[in-house]
């Protein structure tokens, strides 16, 4: 095994002299992989993009004076999520936080109770419909929407963009039965679930600013070009987003076989974007915990989490083709567009306690391109194809491969942990 270049910086232990298999990400599933395999005996290196851990589980506690989850926040099937026994252990503060809808806006127009109870009964008919759908055909989820008034609208936005984080008609009703992201029991963390993926990776071998350029499999194991040098192991995985395969980021040698390169496409990358609005006073018009929706023409809605742990904060969601067109107009536009959402319906105390926002960028994030990966119509076999080994020593894990509640960062932890074990059974 070739060294890594002097321009390598360590974290946590410096690179092994040799090792079995490289982990290319030290996101949730890369960090899983690399534990399990360590586990089971095998020696592991780690090599990750960025100068952090954890990828699109991210907590910042600069911003706002408190940590703030940029990607990942909510534990989702938590009963059975891998991260919820270790919160518990480490003392983490958790709280359920299932979705409802507190509030309910049209444009600016607070929706009756009769209105909001109506949309609580369609959230629960579609989601039925879905599911039956799914069942039956690989067609796109909107098919199941009947849209009868604005309520129908509401609704397909929390299953779709903020959901899936992608517009109903662009996901396929049956790759919908495998999304985990809204699954109950759903709980927040305070200390952030960022935190969380960090500690549970830090005595994990990571080596930082570290990218695979290119990985060449055709003889024996295989070579991982880094901008540091060239690792040789005898296998490999490969958790990067399917938005940084599609980009080509890494190239392959011998190239992607067609299958392969059809998985990736049929799985291009959602979006969901996060504008947190801080204020010097919490919980003014909600209280803490409750969501607020505001559906506006041209899908243009609006989510807010309101004052969670009863911070300052009210955390503005955008989801899908609007989120994307948010993010290529940029942080100021998207701040202005939640803050106006806010006075439209709640006046001018919209302003007055308001100090900054902040608006998340996985749009343009150069190793994750988009939020999470979501089927296209026609394309929920594309999970099974992106899962699919090449030559039984590149392995791809991460939440598009997980083998349930795909798009989630728990998802994307069994996908490391199995892919682990998959592949550990064929090293010698
Ligand atoms: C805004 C947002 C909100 C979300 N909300 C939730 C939520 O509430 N609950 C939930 O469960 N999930 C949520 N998710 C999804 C969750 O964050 C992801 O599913 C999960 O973190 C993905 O983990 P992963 O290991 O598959 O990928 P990643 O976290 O992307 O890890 C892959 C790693 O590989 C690195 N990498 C990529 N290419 C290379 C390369 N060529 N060389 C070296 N390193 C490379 C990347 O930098 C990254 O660190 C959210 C995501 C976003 C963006």
């Amino acid at each position: 095994m070739g060294a890594l270049g002097a321009g390598a910086c360590l974290a946590a232990q410096s690179v092994p002299a040799e090792v079995d298999v490289v982990i290319v990400g030290a996101g949730s599933a890369g960090l899983h992989a690399a534990r399990r395999l360590q586990e089971l005996g095998k020696r592991v290196v780690v090599i990750e993009a960025r100068e952090r851990i954890g990828g699109r589980a991210y907590t910042n506690a600069s911003t706002f004076g408190f940590p703030f989850d940029y990607g990942c926040a909510w534990l989702h099937k938590a009963d059975d999520n891998p991260y919820t026994p270790l919160a518990r252990q480490w003392g983490y503060t958790l709280q359920e936080h299932d979705t409802a809808l507190e509030g309910l806006y049209f444009r600016g127009r607070e929706a009756t109770a009769d209105l909001r109870g109506r949309a609580t009964r369609v959230e629960q008919e579609l989601g039925d419909r879905l599911e039956k759908l799914g069942r039956r055909r690989d067609v796109a989820a909107s098919t199941a929407v009947r849209r009868r008034s604005e309520v129908d609208d509401a609704v397909a936005t929390f299953h779709g963009p903020m959901s899936s984080a992608v517009d109903l008609d662009e996901l396929s009703a049956r790759d919908y039965l495998n999304v985990g992201t809204d699954v109950p029991p759903n709980f927040l963390v305070k200390e952030g679930y960022g935190t969380l993926v960090a500690q549970y990776g830090k005595d994990v071998p990571v080596t930082l600013n570290t990218a695979a350029r290119r990985i060449r499999y055709g003889g024996e194991g295989v070579q991982v070009d880094t901008d540091n040098g060239t690792l040789r192991a005898k296998a490999c995985i490969v958790t990067s987003s399917t938005g940084v395969l599609a980009a080509e980021k890494i190239r392959f040698d011998p190239p992607l076989p067609a299958w392969k390169e059809d998985a990736i496409a049929g799985l291009p990358m959602g979006l969901l974007a996060k504008i947190p609005l801080q204020f010097s006073k919490p919980e003014f018009r909600y209280r803490a915990f409750e969501d607020v929706l505001q559906e506006n023409p041209g899908k243009r809605d609006i989510y807010f989490l309101c004052w969670p742990f009863q911070l300052n904060l009210l955390v503005g969601f955008v989801g899908g083709d609007f989120a994307w067109e948010l993010s290529a107009a940029g942080e100021a536009e998207a701040v202005d567009f939640a803050r106006n959402a806010l006075r439209r319906m709640w006046g001018s105390e919209a302003d007055k306690y308001f100090v900054k926002g902040d608006f998340t960028k996985w749009a343009s994030d150069p190793w994750a391109l988009g939020a999470y990966a979501a089927a296209t119509p026609g394309n929920a076999a594309a999970r099974e194809g992106l899962r699919r080994p090449l030559a039984d020593r590149v392995f791809f894990a991460g939440e598009a491969c997980a083998p349930r509640w795909t798009q989630t960062c728990g998802g994307a932890a069994l996908s490391g942990m199995e892919t682990a074990e998959q592949l550990a059974k064929l090293l010698p």
